[in-house]
């Protein structure tokens, strides 16, 4: 079966990509490339679960007829900013703002915590469509702290800022196969294969 994954983030895609080959699923991975890129969405609703929604249903719209889609809502969310950024990492220091510019935005907001309160998770939440409908919804979570300077150059978005709980090392400064053992979307894709596998579809 192909399924086609509803995120224009390249990193995000890579990551989805490796966990597939490695499920060894008889799945065709499809990038939302293939149609001409991942339509534009306004993530307006305020929930992972809202935004996964809404990138799922776009992405069907192009899609053809019969196909699976896999949708993905991510962020970072910080103990001592009240769950912030949460929905709004991608933006955190404006819409268009790169990843530098969003860690560096963190840092800053973070400046005062001690480290007793650099508590932090990362979150994702994951939609699968079938050909006529929602069929699973799956949520990941890695716990961790932020660092008070960058450490690290592997990775993407506040990678370089993160240590994972139980971990000495930045995500920045895991390797790829390291982090995909105990990242949030490496644990919501761990549930997702165990749906699949129960539901015979791969
Ligand atoms: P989304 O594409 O709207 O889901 O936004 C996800 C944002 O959360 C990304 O742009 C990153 O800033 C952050 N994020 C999500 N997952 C990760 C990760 O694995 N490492 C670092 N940052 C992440």
């Amino acid at each position: 079966m192909d399924i086609y994954l509803a995120t224009g983030n390249t990193h995000k895609a890579e990551e989805f990509g490796r966990m597939f080959a490695q499920a060894r699923l008889a799945v065709k991975v499809r990038s939302a490339k293939d149609l001409g890129g991942m339509p534009y969405v306004e993530e307006i609703t305020g929930t992972f679960n809202g935004n996964c929604r809404l990138k799922a249903n776009a992405l069907r719209e192009i899609t053809p007829q019969k196909a699976w889609v896999l949708a993905d809502d991510s962020g970072l969310c910080c103990d001592a900013l009240q769950g912030g950024p949460g929905v709004d990492s991608a933006i955190y220091a404006g819409v268009g703002a790169t990843d530098a510019q969003n860690r560096a935005k963190l840092l800053e907001a973070m400046k005062k915590a001690p480290l007793h309160k650099r508590g932090a998770r990362f979150e994702c939440h994951l939609i699968l469509l079938g050909p006529n409908q929602e069929v699973g919804k799956f949520v990941g979570q890695c716990w961790g702290k932020i660092l008070e300077a960058e450490v690290g150059t592997e990775g993407f978005g506040y990678d370089s800022l993160f240590v994972p709980a139980n971990h000495e090392k930045t995500f920045g400064q895991l390797s790829s196969k390291e982090k995909d053992k105990i990242s949030h979307r490496a644990k919501a894709f761990v549930q997702l294969v165990a749906w699949m596998k129960e539901n015979s579809l791969a």
